[in-house]
């Protein structure tokens, strides 16, 4: 079996029929799944599970953490850009890296937190090593965002909250839009708020489950 190359489980055909399933899944955005089919997820996985990395299932990174599903990865770049090109997103819970690579194609910038030192590192080789640029990653507990960085076009939690704290919304650009997992349990609701001229907008997209958001740096 050849993991690095172009015939083995990570080949480009294997991430074709990733992007067939999420178009059956429901994404439709173009640049959402142009951005899918071009970043290589198993670059993310150590290397005894790259050759399931283009299955709809999220996998081990390492600290007890998870890469999000392709679905949930997706979807969520979907809801919080609606399909358009962005200035600036954050992101909330940057793990490996692997989302912040795919809102990379998306954004002029990202900036990402992540509270665990170890995958802060993992994160900054893996994108260094795919050449991308335009990420910022901050080893931080990103509870409350990072407003040095804003008001953002998009703000994505990959982390379940018990709730969305105000900080959080007010980092928003007018129009600009935050998801997140909300919720105490093992499954949370997939929460989409916008932005309004007279205050926020929130929308309960369907039933999720996120590795829970932790206090403080690790
Ligand atoms: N976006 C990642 C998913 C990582 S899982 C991907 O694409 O693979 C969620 C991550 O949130 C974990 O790495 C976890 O350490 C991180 N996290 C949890 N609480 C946090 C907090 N308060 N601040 C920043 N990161 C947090």
């Amino acid at each position: 079996m050849n993991l690095h190359g172009g015939i083995g489980m990570t080949s480009q055909r294997t991430r074709a029929r990733m992007i067939d399933r999420l178009l059956e899944q429901g994404i439709k955005s173009p640049l959402v799944l142009d951005a899918m089919a071009a970043v290589p997820r198993h670059i993310f996985l150590e290397e005894g599970l790259q050759h399931r990395a283009y299955e709809d299932t999220p996998l081990p990174i390492g600290e007890g953490q998870t890469i999000s599903s392709p679905y949930i990865v997706a979807l969520t770049c979907e809801l919080a850009s609606r399909g358009n090109p962005m200035d600036i997103v954050l992101e909330i819970g940057g793990g490996g890296g692997y989302q912040a690579a795919v809102l990379a194609r998306l954004a002029k910038k990202v900036v990402s937190l992540e509270r665990i030192a170890k995958l802060v590192g993992k994160a900054r080789r893996t994108l260094r090593e795919l050449r991308i640029n335009n990420v910022l990653i901050k080893n931080v507990d990103g509870t409350y965002g990072y407003p040095a960085g804003a008001p953002y076009d998009a703000i994505v939690v990959a982390a379940a909250m018990p709730f969305i704290p105000d900080e959080l919304k007010a980092q928003l650009k007018p129009g600009g839009r935050l998801v997140a997992p909300v919720g105490r349990g093992e499954v949370q609701h997939l929460m989409v708020v916008e932005a309004r001229e007279n205050g926020y907008s929130e929308r309960d997209m369907e039933a999720v489950k996120f590795v829970p958001l932790l206090p403080g740096v690790a």
